[in-house]
């Protein structure tokens, strides 16, 4: 027998945004669950390491301006500038509100919160490097997961722990819940609420080198897809410069924050050659393609597809002589502000980097793409920015788009905090005025018979080979670099293992407890979806932008493409669509209205 439960506000995903979103529903007056199907603080917003960016001026002077201007900039003017300042804007407050939940950051000697460098930030408009990644060592993101947390429990939002959403229900043209399986039973769960916000993290396990968990399978922008919610900017994906050589395992930019420098297999520090300015503290997407030429050009380290960061006293300190600063470091600092990276190499490298460079490539990180919201939370659903009734995002999953073509380190935890506020807020006003819409019969059916039939299935392909083709394809193909061949030959192999998927799968394990067999087929479903809108997505976008890299056109064509894309799926079903051709359009404008005409931000070719 189906369970079915009410709340005025659902919230499914537990990492920052989801507990941010549930702390404020809750405050707002109405009745939470949120709904996680990991334990809410494994979540992967505890592994976020560097810091929340915040224009506090504790160290130098610093506004929320300018911090706006670096995210426009360093999103390659897709974002949404209204957004990007009220990012920006409200960070200030969301971070010492932080601070009054207890949450523990570093201090400066006068008591103040410290901060440290991080790429793309800078102050006066891109003059120089200014400290605005607020930190409790490397281990922000651990800090702000516990502290929510804590705060949610006292505020008491009800929590479903282990239960996996695996769809989401429409009656009326509204979204009126969500249809979970509860691992530890197997037993299918219905959620009707009046509000239901998504906040289920990025899609990293799409490529095979990549930071992230490996729950974030895309699971909430997977199954809103299938019911008809377009997914915004898909094509621009992230790759972190630095993730430990083969593993992906994430070393933070804060490393280079503090001092530490990018070397090739010549001892050069090349990105002197791609960012004479700000160096190896340029945006994301400019250094990983640095380590990527340098790759091609037989610069890795003893030929190899790797380069070193080097952060040991020696190397910093006589760089930063040349560079004319009186700052140096010690080891002692290197320990104090780095302890989770020195463990981690120590730990599965065998490398101490307080003496040897650290091994690293390019990783998959973060969906700039994701479910299109509003600045309120609220899901939209086309290019004139109609709301979805009910339907709320935030996080990495939504695309505000506060982050345009790449976002800068530091302003994911802003956007967590910032838009989790928001969309929480939404929420409770939305519920407290209105009706329950009721549930359509047989909410539950579709959804059910999918997981049976992957249950029962019995052909010939595991899911796991089916991954590992996934990942490997858009890693050679769809990765830091892209070209019109390559995308297409990724999409029809996607395209392919999407059919094996459907006809030909096999699992081992039957039965209902714990049956993580059955889940993680379900979410190479996910994956699978995701892969294929993405490819689709920058297949279509002929000009380079962000972490959109076409090699076939190379510049940044503001005439013709200073738009997003919307890809919508007109078959609305439970389960992963087979092969059929989306509808893809360029028609949602980018919202350029900052908050006066003299401080709009106007696409520049980029220099760092
Ligand atoms: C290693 C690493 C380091 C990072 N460092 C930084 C940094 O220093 N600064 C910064 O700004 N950003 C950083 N980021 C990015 C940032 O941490 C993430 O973008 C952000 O934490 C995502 O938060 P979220 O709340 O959207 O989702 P997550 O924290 O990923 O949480 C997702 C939640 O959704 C739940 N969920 C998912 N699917 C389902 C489902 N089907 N049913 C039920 N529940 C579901 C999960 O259980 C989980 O609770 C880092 C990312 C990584 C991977």
């Amino acid at each position: 027998m189906t369970k079915i439960h009410q709340f005025d506000a659902i919230v499914v995903g537990a990492g920052g945004a989801g507990l941010m979103a549930a702390l404020y529903a809750t405050k707002g007056g109405v009745k939470v669950a949120v709904i996680s199907k990991l334990y809410p603080t494994r979540s992967h917003t505890g592994t976020a390491q560097g810091g929340i960016g915040a224009a506090l001026g504790n160290l130098e002077e610093d506004k929320p301006l300018w911090h706006a201007f670096d995210t426009v900039k360093g999103g390659d003017y897709l974002a949404d500038q209204n957004a990007a300042m009220v990012l920006a804007t409200e960070a200030i407050d969301a971070v010492i509100e932080l601070e009054h939940m207890g949450l523990p950051f570093d201090r400066t000697d006068e008591g103040k919160i410290s901060q440290r460098r991080f790429g793309g930030h800078t102050s006066n408009f891109g003059e120089k490097p200014v400290r605005r990644a607020c930190h409790a060592a490397d281990r922000t993101g651990h800090m702000i997961l516990q502290t929510l947390y804590q705060q949610c429990i006292k505020h008491d939002v009800t929590f479903f722990d282990e239960f996996q959403v695996i769809d989401v229900i429409m009656n009326q043209g509204t979204c009126v819940g969500v249809v979970a399986i509860q691992l530890g039973t197997g037993e299918i769960h219905i959620f009707h609420g009046k509000a239901t916000l998504f906040a289920t993290g990025g899609w990293g396990r799409v490529w095979s080198v990549t930071s992230n968990a490996h729950s974030l399978t895309g699971d909430g922008a997977a199954l809103t897809y299938r019911r008809g919610v377009p997914m915004q900017d898909m094509e621009f994906y992230q790759f972190h410069p630095t993730g430990i050589y083969k593993m992906g395992i994430l070393i933070t930019e804060g490393v280079r924050g503090e001092g530490g420098v990018l070397i090739n297999g010549r001892g050069e520090r090349f990105m002197e050659k791609y960012a004479p300015r700000i160096k190896d503290l340029a945006s994301r997407d400019v250094v990983s393609r640095a380590i990527y030429l340098e790759l091609r050009e037989g610069n890795g380290i003893k030929g190899k597809d790797y380069v070193y960061l080097d952060v040991t006293p020696t190397t910093v300190n006589k760089y930063l002589a040349e560079a004319g600063e009186t700052r140096r470091i010690t080891a002692e600092d290197v320990e104090k502000k780095l302890p989770d990276i020195l463990d981690f190499c120590r730990v599965y490298l065998g490398v101490d980097p307080v003496k040897q460079p650290m091994p690293i490539q390019p990783t998959a990180h973060y969906a700039m793409g994701g479910i299109p919201t509003n600045v309120h939370g609220e899901v939209v659903v086309d290019a004139n920015w109609t709301v979805l009734p009910g339907m709320y995002a935030a996080g990495e999953v939504a695309c505000v788009s506060c982050h345009g073509a790449n976002r800068l380190g530091t302003n994911s935890l802003v956007d967590l905090v910032v838009f989790g506020r928001r969309g929480g807020k939404a929420m409770a006003e939305y519920a407290k005025q209105a009706d329950f819409v009721p549930l359509p019969a047989n909410a539950e059916k579709e959804v059910e018979s999918e997981m049976t039939r992957i249950r029962t299935s019995s052909g010939k392909t595991r899911p796991y080979e089916l991954r590992q083709m996934m990942q490997k394809t858009m890693m050679e193909k769809v990765g830091v670099f892209r070209e019109e061949a390559g995308i297409a030959e990724a999409l029809e192999t996607v395209r392919e293992l999407k059919a094996r998927f459907q006809t030909d799968l096999s699992i081992d394990d039957r039965g209902y407890k714990f049956n993580t067999d059955l889940l993680e087929a379900w979410e190479l479903g996910c994956l699978l979806d995701l892969a294929e809108i993405t490819a689709i997505s920058a297949l279509n976008r002929k000009e380079s932008r962000g972490a959109h890299s076409r090699e076939d056109f190379q510049e940044r064509d503001d005439t013709n493409w200073l738009v997003h894309s919307l890809i919508k799926n007109h078959a609305p079903s439970a389960f992963a669509t087979g092969v059929f051709e989306p509808d893809l359009n360029t028609d949602k404008k980018v919202d350029m209205s900052l908050a006066s005409e003299d401080e709009r931000f106007i696409p520049k070719a980029r220099t760092y």
